[in-house]
């Protein structure tokens, strides 16, 4: 989509600073990091949010992406956390689905 930052970026029309990237998503480093670990992974085409009709591929290649990140990372043993904001009430503010993955230390029992 036109003037979508994460299609942007997904699609390396924008570079950012990526940690997995297979032929439907890409996941890259948050630019404002929450935890030592903070990365999103996102789908190369363009959706809203969860609820915007995914097809069960691309929600699979988006788990898959979250394990090699956690791999990669160093988390995977250790535990981290994965959020979807998904609407107003949520505070999305990317309107491009994105997952965070964080971790890196403990989080803490704020919330879930
Ligand atoms: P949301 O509140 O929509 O779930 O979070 C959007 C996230 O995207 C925020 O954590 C914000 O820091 C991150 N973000 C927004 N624009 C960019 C960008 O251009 N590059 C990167 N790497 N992260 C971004
Ligand atoms: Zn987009």
């Amino acid at each position: 989509m036109e003037d979508c930052i994460f299609c942007k970026i997904a699609n390396h029309v924008i570079e950012s600073n990526y940690v997995y990237e297979d032929d439907l998503v890409a996941a890259f480093r948050d630019m404002n990091p929450q935890a030592p670990t903070h990365v999103l992974v996102v789908p190369k085409k363009h959706y809203a949010n969860i609820v915007d009709d995914v097809p069960a591929e691309t929600l699979a290649a988006m788990a898959h992406a979250v394990d090699e990140v956690a791999k990669a990372e160093g988390v995977r043993d250790s535990g981290f956390r994965v959020i979807a904001n998904t609407g107003d009430d949520a505070g999305q503010t990317v309107h491009h689905l994105h997952w965070h993955v964080l971790g890196g230390t403990s989080l803490g029992e704020g919330l879930v």
